[in-house]
């Protein structure tokens, strides 16, 4: 399983506060809104990840868990489930 940053285009304000965030993974265009990496949030950046997540003030962001590969012919967003805004926790720091 891994998760993978998405931005809801249409709910987006283009604040910019995730690219703050986590810029090794999501950088701001001209416009200031979110280019956001493809690839799977990386382990070392999860914790990044969710706090930008549960920042966004327009709860445009969420991480989308991949639980599995579609194979051929599965419709798209099978599999999937995502977080949104504050529902998204991340561990308790210093543990
Ligand atoms: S914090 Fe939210 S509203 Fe602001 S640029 Fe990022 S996704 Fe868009």
């Amino acid at each position: 399983m891994s998760d993978v940053l998405r931005v809801d285009p249409i709910a987006c304000e283009a604040h910019g506060l995730c690219a703050e965030l986590v810029p090794e993974l999501i950088e701001p265009d001209e416009w200031g809104y979110p280019i956001v990496a493809e690839t799977p949030v990386p382990p070392r950046l999860a914790r990044h990840a969710k706090r930008a997540v549960a920042a966004c003030p327009a709860l445009a962001l969420m991480l989308v868990r991949q639980s599995r590969r579609l194979p051929a012919g599965e419709p798209e967003g099978a599999g999937l489930s995502e977080t949104r805004g504050a529902s998204a926790s991340w561990p308790e720091e210093g543990r």
